[in-house]
């Protein structure tokens, strides 16, 4: 039955949601591998094999939300909290574009507030000015108004990650505070397409009580809205939050299990929504040190090497042991190069490899 799936899609057939379900429920190591083999078909055929950096600048981690999953939560008083200064920023950024990455994502907490909405402004303008605009850039920044995602965006930031974590109603709100709501979370989605942006968004997988069918819908979901780009990882439990408290640490076949599951949502992703990117998120090597060149096998084809100053890095632990924290982004980008073209991918170096899809919706 699976193989009678996989080769609907060899033939270019659209998947039901079932049979998405059924692929999601593989357990069998040969049907696995045979599902990230069809993946890999699909990227080759839609987008290629090139693999994009996007020096990821993780630029403070002071946050107004209280997301129960979070590291970096505004309730957790074990965390030193730290806002880089503008320079700061850009010098990062130029870092990134002096080393050949296309792109570079500013990343952080949630805020609101009127000085850091123009300090962003500033700090994309700065960036654009200096390398001649040459430097793509994407923001993370949560949840904000129509009319500061305008500002952003005219500045010269193209791209929005925003993840809608999930799009079962009970799961968000067991995820999150009162004051936290799907509905806005949708709604920023929505006007992140109406100013102008490519968009993306991801869930979390393998939270506690999700189940395959929530994550059946979630890609629907991402169907549905037609999107550009997914960002999405692995949960991991973070010792300091409430949902780390109740779940201890993985074992190791839980972390296998997490690894497995976040490679099956990579291959249908690609499988189903076929010319978007798809980054294959640093969640996956806090799992296993290959992880993210694992993610590129299913069908990812992005990847977000960091390139935070070291000090900082620490202060940005959204999980337990997240990876490449002691390292500096000379030691990043040298073992992600290799260890991509060590798989036989080339790397996009200097191309802000955008999403095909978006020019084919707009
Ligand atoms: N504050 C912005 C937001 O929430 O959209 C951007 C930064 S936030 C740290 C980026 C992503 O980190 C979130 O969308 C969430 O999915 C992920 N994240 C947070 N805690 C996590 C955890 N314990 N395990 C895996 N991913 C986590
Ligand atoms: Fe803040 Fe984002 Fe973490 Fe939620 S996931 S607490 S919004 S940084």
């Amino acid at each position: 039955m699976i193989r009678k799936i996989l080769n609907k899609v060899d033939c270019g057939k659209e998947l039901a949601p079932d049979e998405i379900k059924s692929l999601l429920e593989i357990s069998d190591a040969d049907d696995l591998q045979a599902l990230y083999d069809c993946a890999y078909r699909v990227k080759e055929r839609h987008v290629g094999k090139v693999a994009y950096f996007r020096g990821i600048i993780e630029c403070s981690n002071i946050c107004i939300k209280d997301c129960y999953y979070c590291g970096i939560r505004k309730s957790n008083r074990n965390v030193e909290r730290f806002q880089m200064d503008e320079d700061e920023i850009i010098r990062e950024a130029i870092w990134a574009f002096e080393n050949e990455y296309g792109s570079a994502v500013i990343q952080s907490g949630e805020r609101k507030d009127a000085a850091y909405i123009d300090m962003i402004e500033r700090v994309v303008r700065t960036i654009k000015e200096k390398t001649d605009g040459k430097l793509g850039i994407t923001l993370s920044l949560g949840e904000q108004t129509e009319e500061t995602y305008r500002r952003w965006r005219e500045a010269g930031a193209h791209r929005y990650l925003l993840r809608i974590e999930t799009t079962n109603p009970e799961l968000y709100k067991k995820l999150h505070p009162a004051d936290h709501s799907l509905e806005e979370r949708k709604r920023c989605l929505t006007l992140l397409k109406k100013t102008g942006w490519q968009v993306g968004t991801g869930v979390m997988m393998g939270l506690p009580g999700q189940t395959m069918q929530d994550l059946t819908d979630d890609i629907l979901f991402m169907k549905e809205i037609d999107i550009d780009m997914v960002g999405m990882g692995p949960y991991i439990p973070h010792r300091d939050t409430p949902m780390g408290q109740e779940i201890p640490p993985y074992t190791d076949a839980q972390k296998q299990a997490a690894l497995t599951l976040g490679l099956k949502m990579i291959a249908l992703i690609r499988i189903v929504l076929k010319d978007i990117n798809i980054a294959a998120a640093t969640a996956l090597q806090a799992l296993e040190h290959t992880g993210r060149e694992m993610g590129l096998q299913c069908g990812a084809n992005v990847i977000m090497p960091n390139v935070t100053e070291t000090e900082y890095r620490p202060n940005y632990t959204l999980y337990d042991n997240k990876p490449c924290t002691d390292e500096n982004s000379s030691m990043c980008r040298g073992c992600l190069t290799a260890r991509i073209t060590g798989i036989g991918e080339t790397i996009g170096f200097n191309e802000w490899g955008d999403s095909r899809h978006y020019f084919k919706r707009t």
